[in-house]
């Protein structure tokens, strides 16, 4: 046999050693990484269960914001709904007062025309007592003016002895008065005579003025509604 010499021997030893030693070394770093990977994994676990009950959580949380969110819609829907009804019942009282206001109003526009009217027709009165009252006071006075035209007209007869000449008919030479048949009447011709006069020259239904003699259609019936002329009484 041929015996290995003892440097080689030696030198195969030494490497060996060393391989045997770089093995060890690897052998303790897998442990060591082994080991840590269980920590790791342990410390997972726990994050995990730890991720878990705060989700749980979470989820309770959000459970209960949503049952309070469902009441509050609830609460807003019930105020909403109560909030309407009352506005409806202030609409309707609202309506009702308008209403009555209306009726009221109405009766008043009613009430203020017939005392418009009441207050008118005691206008009317008074206007139509004032009115009467006006004219008596004219008519005494026109009463009175006569009579100082009868008394100055008598004061003066008196003075000049005669009656003035146009106080005389032309025909029957006598004096006019309100007597009916000695009261002067005035013909279309402007011509004036006494009535009983008129009723002697006049024909059937012609008439000759004995003045200027023109022809005056006539019926002798209506002679007496032939004007007066006043104007030769009062002179
Ligand atoms: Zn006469
Ligand atoms: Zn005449």
């Amino acid at each position: 046999m041929n015996p290995v010499p003892r440097r080689l021997r030696e030198r195969l030893s030494e490497r060996s050693e060393r391989q045997h030693q770089i093995l060890v070394s690897k052998a303790a770093e897998t442990d060591q990484l082994r080991s840590k990977v269980a920590e790791l994994e342990t410390e997972m676990m726990e994050k995990a269960l730890l991720f878990d009950e705060e989700r749980v959580k979470m989820m309770k949380d959000i459970g209960s914001i949503q049952i309070r969110l469902v009441n509050a819609v609830q609460e807003n829907v019930t105020i909403s709904i109560e909030a309407e009804f009352k506005a409806g019942c202030l609409h309707r009282e609202l309506n009702k007062e308008k209403d009555e206001k209306n009726e009221l109003k109405k009766k008043y526009n009613i009430l203020k025309d017939q005392v418009l009217l009441l207050e008118s027709f005691e206008n009317v009165q008074k206007v139509k007592e004032m009115v009467e009252k006006e004219r008596q006071r004219a008519n005494i006075a026109r009463r009175m003016m006569q009579e100082a035209q009868e008394l100055l007209r008598e004061g003066q007869e008196k003075l000049e002895g005669n009656p003035k000449p146009w106080r005389l008919c032309n025909i029957c030479f006598e004096e006019y008065s309100e007597h009916l048949e000695k009261s002067p009447r005035v013909l279309s011709c402007g011509h004036t005579f006494c009535l009983s006069c008129l009723k002697s020259i006049a024909g059937t239904n012609v008439l000759k003025c004995p003045v200027d003699r023109t022809f005056i259609e006539i019926d002798k019936e209506d002679l007496e509604s032939l004007p007066k002329n006043f104007a030769v009484l009062h002179m």
